[in-house]
């Protein structure tokens, strides 16, 4: 496929963002309607595997109303806990958020997340993707989100869009671990341990991501769960003369408006300030506008606002922005047997993002580090 036609059709998925069409193609919008509802075909590999992922989903959480432990601290969270849903029998399998831990509260309280195995067509897409082209694998992960995640708020279908950016991976090893739950094929790699430099493996799985999160009294004073943004007000860090600061989360769909309009700007052989459109623009776009000419009006406006700030107020701003983020980039955590130290490592694909979804083999190995 030429990359312009990739690209226009990504431009057509985010210009897309109302989930209608979505909602009809995957059919999670009528789940009350289940005479209307036409359910997914699984094949009976696809359905042994589903049964097997929702078994030890429906033990995991036994074990875990036995031990009431806070989810996020299980000592072997094999996967998720899954609540009683009647979408199970219809392909969608039911997250429960609380394995999200903190990343939780940065979504409405009403949001439900569904997942379902990849499809054979996702995993063809997923196999021919272009590693060297940073744009097409951000579209291919954004891909398999947008066929195998579903959000809902009641009976609304959120948009796949709406993820927040630093889950996009975990939801994706979450279908994964779904795609191949009768068939473990487990990824793992080698590192050396910080604390004792002995090798150890890590695994590659949604329970082990390595998430560090925001101060919790800083979450408890900043976070507004009702409106679902940042209230900062400067003054109060010694900042004067500055308008209080509203921020908000970075989603998928605003990263894709953000780099659509970065390939407007390339095109129009504009310079662009990189920190600006890395590390501020996308917690400061409340909501991506559809309409590409109103957008490109939106960043000039914030981009104004950016450019006004004082030292102190960039400092500040700088300060926050890494205060708040969750995650700039996918880590993975492992116990280290030699030591007993939970030592972090950063998920590196030397052989790959292929392996993911990759089906010939029982066990991949990736990585030397
Ligand atoms: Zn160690």
């Amino acid at each position: 496929m030429a990359k312009k036609d990739k690209y226009e059709q990504v431009a057509e998925q985010i210009g897309d963002l109302g989930a209608e069409e979505t909602a009809q193609e995957h059919g999670l919008g009528k789940l009350k309607n289940e005479k209307a509802y036409n359910p997914m075909a699984l094949s009976p590999e696809e359905e042994a595997s589903k049964n097997a992922f929702l078994e030890r989903e429906r033990r995991m959480k036994a074990r875990l109303s036995q031990q009431a432990e806070p989810v996020d601290e299980m000592p072997e969270p094999r996967t998720i806990g899954v609540s009683e849903d009647t979408s199970i029998s219809e392909g969608w399998v039911p997250i429960v958020r609380e394995q999200m831990g903190i990343r939780s509260e940065f979504y409405p309280e009403d949001w439900e997340f569904y997942i379902r195995p990849a499809t054979v067509q996702a995993i063809k897409n997923w196999i021919g993707i272009d590693e060297k082209n940073a744009l097409q694998m951000n579209n291919t992960f954004d891909e398999i989100i947008k066929m195998c995640v579903r959000i809902k708020d009641g009976q609304q279908v959120i948009s796949w869009s709406h993820l927040n950016t630093w889950d996009r991976f975990w939801f994706i090893l979450k279908v994964r671990e779904l795609t191949f739950a009768s068939n473990k094929q487990t990824i793992t790699f080698e590192d050396n341990c910080q604390e004792c430099d002995e090798e150890i493996t890590f695994e590659l799985r949604s329970s082990s991501l390595h998430y560090e999160f925001p101060d919790e009294d800083v979450v408890k004073k900043h976070w507004n769960a009702a409106d679902m943004e940042w209230n900062i007000d400067p003054a109060e860090y010694g900042v004067e003369d500055e308008e209080p600061i509203t921020l908000w989360v970075p989603t998928l769909a605003k990263q894709q408006a953000i780099i659509d309009w970065a390939q407007r700007q390339y095109q129009r052989k504009k310079k662009l300030d990189e920190t600006f459109v890395s590390t501020f623009l996308p917690w400061m776009i409340n909501k991506a506008s559809r309409d590409e000419a109103q957008f490109d009006r939106q960043v000039q406006k914030i981009e104004k606002i950016y450019k006004a700030w004082s030292v102190p107020m960039y400092e500040l701003m700088t300060d926050i922005i890494r205060n708040i983020t969750i995650n700039p980039k996918e880590t993975l955590k492992a116990v280290c047997p030699h030591c007993g130290e939970e030592v972090i490592s950063n998920v590196q694909f030397p052989n790959g993002v292929k392996v993911l979804f990759a089906t010939e083999t029982r066990v991949q190995k990736f990585g030397s580090r």
